[in-house]
Formats: C-alpha cells, sequence, structure tokens
C-alpha cells in the first residue's frame, strides 16, 4: 500500500490531527476517534505494517516496542491497578477497519465479556 493513502501513516506524518498521549522513536500512542471505554488508546509502530502478523513475521523487535509503549500508557492512565484490554482486531473475522496494526487499549471501567456472544 501507498502510505500516503494510510490514515495511520498520515497521522503519524501529521497530517491528520490526533490526540497523541506518548510518542517514542518507533511508536505512537493517541486516542481513539470514537471511544469504547473510559480509556480508549491506539498504540502503533510509526513504520507501516497492515496487521499484528504481518508485524510480528516482519519486525518482532518492533511488536515488542508497541507491547511496551502500550504498557506505558497504562500506567500514565492509571490502569495497572484495576487491569485493561489491549487486542489487535486483524482481518475480516476479527473486524479490521484500519489496515495499519493498531493495539486498542481499553480501561477506565469494567469491559464485560471479551466477545458480545457464543460463537460456538
Ligand atoms: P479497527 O476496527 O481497525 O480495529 O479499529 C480502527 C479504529 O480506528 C476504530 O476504533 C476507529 O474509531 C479508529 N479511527 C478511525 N479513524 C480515526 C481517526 O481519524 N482518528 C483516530 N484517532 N481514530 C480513528
Ligand atoms: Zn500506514
Amino acid at each position: 500500500m501507498n502510505t500516503t493513502d494510510c490514515l495511520f501513516c498520515r497521522i503519524v506524518a501529521g497530517e491528520i490531527p490526533a490526540t497523541v498521549v506518548r510518542e517514542t522513536r518507533t511508536t505512537l500512542a493517541f486516542r481513539d476517534i470514537g471511544p469504547k471505554a473510559p480509556v480508549h488508546v491506539l498504540v502503533i509502530p510509526k513504520e507501516h505494517y497492515a496487521d499484528v502478523a504481518t508485524l510480528a513475521e516482519g519486525d518482532p523487535g518492533l511488536a515488542g516496542e508497541v507491547l511496551a509503549t502500550a504498557a506505558a500508557v497504562a500506567e500514565e492512565e492509571g490502569l495497572l491497578g484495576d487491569g485493561f484490554r489491549l487486542l489487535f482486531n486483524t482481518g475480516a473475522y476479527g473486524g479490521q477497519e484500519v489496515f495499519h496494526v493498531h493495539a486498542h487499549l481499553l480501561g477506565g471501567a469494567p469491559l464485560g465479556p471479551m466477545l458480545a456472544g457464543n460463537l460456538s
């Protein structure tokens, strides 16, 4: 994909505004535009990878940096005591809508069951 066509690459480039809560040399964390919980932060690598599988295969160290940034934001947002959820929607069944890998960091209230329903 041409990264100029990627929404999150454009946020990294500063072409689209976002509420950034943490930035490292390789990662960016910013608030989700449609929060699903009191705290809803997206954590991305600045480099474009389509999804978590591609990232883990292509640069496992960078995948670890995404997790470390997510953990640092969880601490800054005061989520470590009561807990939080970190998830990567991936592909069609996972409901992924933006194809630049992002971890959803969710917390600030009880988050309910992991899935909406019983799929079995
Ligand atoms: P996905 O469904 O791909 O896992 O999640 C994409 C997320 O990106 C959604 O939660 C959506 O609210 C968020 N999002 C979509 N467009 C924007 C935007 O322009 N800015 C921000 N901050 N979040 C966005
Ligand atoms: Zn991108």
